[in-house]
């Protein structure tokens, strides 16, 4: 299954540290959606794995749409 057209881009975050399958340096953090609703994972850049994975915002990226705006 491929992520749904539309859906809003986001940033992958660098993470720092190790891979522990592969030993890359190249970590990001970044919202997944999947079956449970969106989780937050760290993923090596390099093997692709997954190095940890929390639970995060129901709507996910939807949610931060609004964050920062200003209104003057
Ligand atoms: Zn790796």
């Amino acid at each position: 299954m491929s992520q749904p057209a539309g859906a809003p881009a986001v940033s992958r975050e660098p993470v720092d540290g190790t891979c522990p399958w592969c030993g890359a340096r190249d970590l990001r953090r970044y919202p997944v959606l999947s079956e449970g609703g969106w989780f937050q994972v760290v993923k090596c850049q390099t093997c692709l794995r997954s190095t940890s994975r929390d639970r995060w915002e129901l709507l996910g990226p939807v949610q931060l749409t609004s964050t920062g705006l200003s209104f003057d």
